[in-house]
């Protein structure tokens, strides 16, 4: 969204494609309620433009929109129901954006280092694109440069935690403040180490709502090698999804929680789609030692916010009031002329990614590369 915003703000005729029914992405439809990305230590926008223009107009959409400091980091709250009604109003009124939901991309022609055509289907219709000036891949899996060639993308590294967000409605405002939230915690995670509920309750995360009386739980999933077919993830979710149940259930059982009421399930978020090779591949490196690039596409200060599959999430924290850059040559492919990548695919090692793949890092990432393609 943030590429086709820029790149149409610049001139650029633009199509987004998106194969599902509406924009928003891993927010919008996994449910994360808090942007990290957007601020540095100190809670001030970290990057200029769409960014902050994202923060205006989520304020305005929704009173309930706050800045929220959590631990050391600075998010913004926010229902990820509002973020997809804003994001999809915001393409409606930008010139020069055509959107195209249930888009399918199907082959991509390339002669020496150049994409030359792109075929697709929207809604089962065949689509043609033809010389475009440039393709960007913001899949988040790296889907369309994989299509191109395999060995573009990157996908070593063993998958970090998936996880299922749902929401609990109706409860009452007090129950997520200290201690009351921590003795929460424990009573689901004692329940599930007693078998009462199911193991994956264990490592549930609960966390204050966007309103006063909901909260968001926080389901881990453990991904294997074969995590991308399709009936594997729906084997994963429908656990997952029991888990759940049951822990709402023993939830209600409570003392002052017999109103609670489910509120919406995500999709299985994915932290790590795989990523591409790019002109230059981030590192862990750069990211601890607050490295700056020549051709700095962004600033990024997020802790290194790694959910290993064995051990848990692990948080580092970079350096207070310092930040790192993202390289433009992060976000071009390696090898081709027109073919671009940005947000969480971008060229990266996985500890980097764990750090700038945060939201407001992918829109920081994105208005980069939309400005880079249209020359400005
Ligand atoms: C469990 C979990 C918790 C997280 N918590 C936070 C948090 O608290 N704060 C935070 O800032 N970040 C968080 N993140 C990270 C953040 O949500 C993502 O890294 C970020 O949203 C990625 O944005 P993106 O635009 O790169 O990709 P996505 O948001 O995944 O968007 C990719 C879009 O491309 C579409 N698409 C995919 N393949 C194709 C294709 N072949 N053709 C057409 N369209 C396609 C998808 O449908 C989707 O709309 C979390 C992620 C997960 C999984």
């Amino acid at each position: 969204m943030a590429v086709a915003i820029s790149a149409s703000r610049a001139g650029g005729n633009v199509i987004l494609l998106e194969k599902s029914a509406a924009c928003g992405g891993t927010m919008a439809n996994s449910l994360i309620h808090t942007i990290g990305g957007l601020y540095d230590s100190e809670g001030n926008d970290i990057n200029g433009g769409l960014p902050v223009e994202l923060v205006e107009r989520l304020h305005a959409a929704d009173s309930n929109t706050r800045q929220r400091k959590i631990g050391r980091t600075w998010t913004l709250s926010v229902d990820p129901h509002v973020y997809q009604q804003v994001t999809q109003a915001w393409l409606r009124e930008e010139k020069n954006i055509r959107f195209l939901p249930d888009a399918v991309v199907n082959q991509l022609s390339v002669q020496g280092n150049t994409i030359t055509s792109v075929k697709l289907s929207v809604s089962g219709e065949p689509l043609g694109i033809n010389a475009p000036l440039a393709v960007i891949d913001t899949t988040g899996c790296a889907d369309i440069i994989r299509k191109i060639n395999k060995d573009l993308a990157m996908e070593d590294d063993p998958p970090p935690l998936a996880a299922l967000i749902f929401q609990l409605k109706n409860v009452p405002p007090d129950m997520m403040e200290f201690p009351k939230n921590i003795a929460l915690l424990r009573k689901i995670r004692r329940a599930a180490e007693k078998g009462e509920i199911p193991e994956q309750c264990a490592h549930a995360w609960i966390d204050k709502g966007v309103t006063k009386n909901e909260i968001y739980v926080k389901l881990s999933v453990s991904l294997d090698g074969d995590w991308r077919d399709s009936s594997i993830q729906a084997a994963l979710v429908r656990k997952s999804e029991e888990a759940r149940d049951a822990l709402l259930v023993y939830v209600k059982r409570l003392p002052g929680l017999c109103d609670v009421t489910p509120g919406k399930t995500g999709v299985l978020g994915i932290r790590d789609g795989g990523r591409f090779y790019g002109n230059y591949q981030l590192t862990v490196d750069d990211v601890r030692s607050l490295t700056k690039f020549d051709d700095c596409a962004c600033k990024c200060c997020w802790p290194i916010e790694y959910w290993d599959s064995v051990t848990g999430v692990e948080l580092e924290y970079l350096e207070a009031g310092g930040y790192y850059e993202i390289p433009l040559r992060s976000l071009s492919v390696r090898g081709y002329t027109n073919l671009w990548g940005a947000g969480k695919c971008l060229s990266a090692d996985r500890l980097a990614q764990a750090s700038a793949r945060v939201i407001g890092s992918c829109w920081a990432m994105g208005q980069a590369v939309g400005c880079a393609v249209t020359g400005h």
